[in-house]
């Protein structure tokens, strides 16, 4: 399913879906449309640091086993990459 990245400034079609999976709060995108810096909300990079971090050390207490980390390695990222292109909103830089 494509959705659109509406810009935070001109409210038209952004950067692409990929473009937003790699976007970052310390990075940013021209909007195609205005011209401006377009990124995402820093809170957002603030949680997903916290999720790794709280994974790490999980991690460091359970010492899983490879194909447990691996299993729940790709589903983190598949969720991370789900939330980041259709729940959070573009913001301006
Ligand atoms: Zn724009």
């Amino acid at each position: 399913m494509e959705i659109k990245q509406l810009c935070p400034h001109c409210q038209e079609e952004c950067i692409s879906t990929l473009q937003k999976l790699f976007i970052s709060s310390a990075s940013s995108r021209q909007c195609k449309s205005c011209g401006k810096e377009v990124t995402i909300s820093r809170r957002y990079t603030i949680f997903v640091i916290a999720v790794l971090l709280l994974m790490f050390v999980v991690s460091q207490v359970m010492k899983p086993d490879l194909m447990y980390i691996l299993t729940f390695g790709s589903i983190a990222v598949v969720v991370f990459s789900v939330i980041q292109i259709y729940l959070i909103p573009l913001s301006k830089k």
